[in-house]
C-alpha cells in the first residue's frame, strides 16, 4: 500500500476549480518533485495533503488515515505530514531551540525536557546543533530554513511536504538547504517537493510531476520528464519550444 494515496481530488475556491481530479500515489521513501507554472495548483495540492485545505471531492489517504471530501477533522492528517514553506515563519522572540520545541509541547503535549532533547537532536541533524540558543535574526536565511526543517522533523512526520523552500533564499544559501533535503531523502524520508531546482529534481527525485491547470499533466522519472517530455505544455514549460 502506498503511504499517500490521492484519488480524484478536487478543490474549488468559489467557482474557480483549482484541482480538477488529482490522482497520485506516493510510496514510502519516495522523493517526488512537483513542477509547473505559477497558478497550476501545486501549493493547493500540498495544502490539501497536509489538511490545511478541505477538499471538495475525492479522497486523500495517508498511512491508512482517510480524509474524505468536506471532512473537517484534519488534525490526524496534519500530525502525519510535516510542511515547510517558502517563508520560514519562525517566532522572532524565541531561540532556534524554542522554535523547534514549540509545536511538540503545544500540539503533541510532549514534556519540556523530552521536547528539548528532540530539538537538540533535530537541530544537530540539519547541522545547527550549535545554534540552539540563537535567535532567528542572528541566523542567515539558509540557517533559518534549516531550523524550520528541524521543527518539522521534530514532529516525527511520516512524510514531508516542501513548498518552494529555497525560493526566498539568496542564491549562495540555496545549496545548504538542498543538501539537508538530499540527506533526508537518502535516509528514506518520503518527500513531496514543489521546486524550481531542476538539477536537484533530476539528481534526487524518483519521479517528477508536471502540474498544468489543476491536473497532473505528465508524470515520470526525471530523465523522461526533462529529456523527452511528451506534451507541448511541458515542452513549453521547460523552454524547449
Ligand atoms: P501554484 O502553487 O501552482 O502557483 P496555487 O495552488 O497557489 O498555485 O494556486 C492555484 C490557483 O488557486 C490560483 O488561481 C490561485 O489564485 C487560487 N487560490 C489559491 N489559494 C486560494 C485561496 N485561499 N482563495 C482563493 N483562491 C486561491
Ligand atoms: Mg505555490
Amino acid at each position: 500500500m502506498s503511504l499517500i494515496e490521492i484519488t480524484e481530488v478536487k478543490k474549488r475556491f468559489g467557482d474557480n476549480e483549482v484541482l480538477k481530479g488529482i490522482n497520485l500515489d506516493v510510496n514510502r521513501g519516495e522523493v517526488i518533485a512537483i513542477i509547473g507554472k505559477s497558478g497550476s495548483g501545486k501549493s493547493t495540492l500540498l495544502r490539501c495533503i497536509n489538511g490545511l485545505e478541505v477538499i471538495n471531492d475525492g479522497s486523500i489517504q495517508v498511512a491508512g488515515a482517510q480524509l474524505m471530501a468536506d471532512e473537517t477533522a484534519l488534525r490526524t492528517l496534519r500530525l502525519k505530514v510535516g510542511m515547510i514553506f517558502q517563508g520560514f515563519n519562525l517566532f522572532p522572540h524565541l531561540t532556534a531551540g524554542r522554535n523547534v520545541m514549540l509545536s511538540q509541547t503545544v500540539v503533541k503535549k510532549t514534556p519540556k525536557a523530552e521536547a528539548e532533547t528532540m530539538a537538540r537532536k533535530m537541530l544537530d541533524r540539519v547541522g545547527l546543533g550549535h545554534k540552539f540558543d540563537a535567535y532567528p535574526e542572528e541566523l542567515s536565511g539558509g540557517q533559518q530554513q534549516r531550523v524550520a526543517i528541524a521543527r518539522a522533523l521534530a514532529m516525527e512526520p511520516m512524510a514531508l511536504l516542501c513548498d518552494e523552500i529555497t525560493s526566498a533564499l539568496d542564491p549562495e544559501l540555496v545549496s545548504e538547504v538542498l543538501a539537508v533535503v538530499k540527506e533526508l531523502a537518502e535516509e528514506g524520508m518520503t518527500l513531496l517537493m514543489v521546486t524550481h531546482e531542476m538539477r536537484f529534481a533530476r539528481d534526487v527525485c524518483s519521479r517528477v510531476v508536471f502540474m498544468h491547470e489543476g491536473r497532473v499533466h505528465e508524470i515520470g522519472p526525471p530523465d523522461k520528464i526533462f529529456d523527452t517530455p511528451e506534451t507541448p505544455e511541458l515542452q513549453r514549460f521547460l523552454g524547449m519550444i
